[in-house]
């Protein structure tokens, strides 16, 4: 061992080295405190959250053509959806949809399957709740969309 590295080790040269750089980062101006609820964080483009039933935005109509590849790609097989066929132009059209919200994981394999994006998992993450009841969004539910709470002080 050379005379270097004797004093290196006689004076703890690389633990305060050590500890320089874990106290850099403790610094009061680096640390970041996200203010949730009063406010939402961003969160990342592709996050898959709550899900919705779009509509087309011209005609207010339903996007969903009835069918039935979103509950056929589901693993969980939580996807229900109900049609009729109309005599007149013999097309399925959407009558219900139930989407059990306590089972989903959220692999966004529903929304992939989708020909018509009608069906998408939104950003909203603010999904947790004390009971199951009411876990299973209708059609109605699922069209509206969540309404995330605005905390105010
Ligand atoms: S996100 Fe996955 S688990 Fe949830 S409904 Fe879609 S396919 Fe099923
Ligand atoms: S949401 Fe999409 S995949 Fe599911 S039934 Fe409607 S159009 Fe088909």
């Amino acid at each position: 061992m050379t005379w270097k590295q004797t004093l290196k080790r006689l004076f703890l040269v690389d633990l305060l080295r050590g500890l320089r750089r874990t106290f850099a980062y403790q610094a009061p101006s680096k640390c970041y405190t996200e203010q949730y609820p009063q406010e939402r964080p961003i969160v990342a483009e592709r996050y898959r959250g709550a899900p919705r039933l779009n509509n087309n935005p011209e005609t207010s109509e339903t996007l969903c053509i009835a069918c039935n590849l979103c509950a056929l790609a589901c693993p969980e097989n939580l996807i229900v959806v109900g049609w009729q066929r109309d005599e007149q132009s013999r097309r399925k059209v959407l009558t219900t949809f139930t989407y059990d919200l306590s089972r989903c994981m959220f692999c966004g394999l529903c929304e992939d399957a989708c020909p018509t994006d009608a069906l998408e998992l939104t950003q909203d993450f603010e999904m947790a709740y004390y009971t199951r009841e009411g876990a299973i969004w209708d059609r109605h539910m699922l069209e509206e969309g969540p309404t995330p709470v605005r905390y105010t002080r």
